[in-house]
């Protein structure tokens, strides 16, 4: 990587990623596209399509079904890769292999940086021969989740 590359911040490295993979496919960049890959790329983890239509709508008004279109399609061009949390289908953007810590109250799922998945990436290759890695799970409570009472 340049060091032009690497002074870049991560979302606009990450968005970048994700748009030349979507051309590499043979997909145009539409500003729908853009909007909800910009969206993925500044998310601290997963987010449901609902939260990124949200967030889209923020920068221009968006119908939901172009959102789930984009999803549907950044999924199958392997740009995204989906969690169900909860019942509720999770959207990461799948540049990296990632571990994911998933809060158990509020369901909010971040992703850890990337070439954190270490150890644990390790130890799944010596224990499960031919197990090729793609993401963890940690399940916990998160820092905005109170926690639970006992009586
Ligand atoms: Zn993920
Ligand atoms: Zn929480």
């Amino acid at each position: 990587m340049s060091s032009r590359e690497s002074s870049r911040p991560v979302h606009v490295r990450r968005h970048s990623w994700a748009l030349t993979r979507m051309r590499g496919a043979g997909h145009r960049n539409t500003r729908p596209r853009a909007l909800v890959l910009g969206v993925l790329a500044r998310a601290d983890g997963h987010l449901t399509a609902e939260a990124v239509h949200q967030r889209a709508t923020a920068s221009g008004s968006l119908n939901p079904s172009t959102v789930y279109r984009a999803l549907a399609l950044f999924e199958r061009l392997q740009i995204v890769h989906t969690l169900v949390i909860g019942g509720r289908v999770t959207y990461g953007l799948a540049d990296h292999p990632h571990a994911h810590t998933v809060c158990d109250t509020c369901a909010r799922v971040t992703a850890l940086p990337e070439g954190e998945l270490g150890d644990l990436a390790g130890l799944v290759r010596r224990n499960l021969v031919g197990f090729v890695p793609a993401g963890i799970i940690i399940r916990g409570r998160c820092a905005t989740c109170p926690p639970p009472r006992h009586a």
